[in-house]
């Protein structure tokens, strides 16, 4: 049997050993996550005087526990106010469950919700979109969230849209770039076009892992069903591929993010800057004639 462990703060039964060789409790646990968000939050200018943050709440764990985090990190802040936006995309099965765990987390945060789907803003289901085409879902639902996402903020009134993503999401979305050889978006300057809410991911320095084990000390996750177009995506083959990179040779997924991040830096000046025009056929922002989700819903049509 495996020795029993104490929290190195205050004796209580750890939950699990840090990096540093530290182990914690729940309750010191979530501090220490609650400050490293909040630190994440602060040194990056993320959160400013009355913003309005429009938090995209799916229902797992990952924007839930963001959810929670800034709750509890802005509580206080009178002049600042939360909004979880739930996107149905209306995929059979799968998102009921979720948009239940979304309903049930903003009821317990009071925090006002707001849901709309695909069928009400698109006029179909993603399961309609892309029957026939399942191997092209994510990339369809994807570019079709985003838009819907942005259109809802702005519509909500919010000055930012915090999403959930962690570290590990981060460096599978650098390899993706490499992998798909998408040199302008391995390169782009991040631009501020007026059109667009700006995004915030408080969680971006914190590990899937330890989300979820915030997740489940604080008793606000847990297990629903995934999704079932996520099996077939590259997303998921590179998520694989991370995470046996990151048990052979511990700090990989780290040290993609912040190999990219200098790679970035070391760019500044010599990189494609994005001209926005607006949409052709919705008039959204976009850099080509027509937004990618008109050019999507065009190609489905
Ligand atoms: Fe959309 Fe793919 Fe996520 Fe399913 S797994 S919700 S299809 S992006
Ligand atoms: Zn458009």
């Amino acid at each position: 049997m495996a020795e029993k462990k104490f929290c190195s703060v205050c004796g209580a039964d750890a939950v699990t050993l840090l990096g540093n060789g530290r182990y914690l409790c729940g309750e010191h646990y979530s501090s220490a996550i609650l400050e490293r968000v909040q630190r994440t939050v602060g040194e990056n200018g993320m959160i400013g005087e009355n913003d309005h943050i429009a938090v995209a709440l799916s229902g797992g764990k990952d924007s839930t526990v963001l959810l929670w985090l800034l709750s509890k990190i802005l509580s206080g802040q009178d002049d600042i106010t939360l909004t979880a936006l739930t996107i149905d995309e209306g995929v059979c099965g799968y998102r009921d469950e979720t948009i239940q765990a979304a309903r049930s987390i903003t009821g317990m945060l009071g925090i006002s919700h707001r849901i709309v789907s695909f069928e009400e803003y698109y006029g179909r289901t993603l399961d309609s979109l892309v029957a026939g085409n399942e191997n092209r879902a994510c990339t369809i639902c994807g570019v079709l969230r985003k838009k819907l996402m942005q259109v809802a903020s702005r519509e909500t009134g919010a000055t930012k849209l915090a999403t959930g993503h962690n570290l590990d999401d981060e460096a599978q979305s650098v390899l993706m770039n490499f992998f798909n050889g998408d040199i302008r978006r391995i390169t782009r300057q991040a631009t501020v076009n007026p059109g667009f809410i700006p995004r915030i991911k408080p969680l971006n320095e914190i590990a899937d892992k330890e989300v979820a084990l915030f997740g489940m000390v604080n008793g606000i996750y847990r297990d629903l069903p995934e999704c079932p177009y996520a099996r077939g995506s590259l997303r998921a083959d590179v998520r694989g591929f991370l995470s046996r990179a990151e048990y052979l040779c511990p700090g990989t997924k780290d040290r993609i993010v912040n190999g990219y991040a200098r790679l970035r830096s070391s760019l500044h000046g010599n990189v494609p800057v994005s001209h926005y025009r607006t949409c052709g056929i919705c008039g959204e922002p976009c850099t080509g004639d027509l937004c990618m989700a008109c050019r999507i819903l065009d190609s489905l049509a």
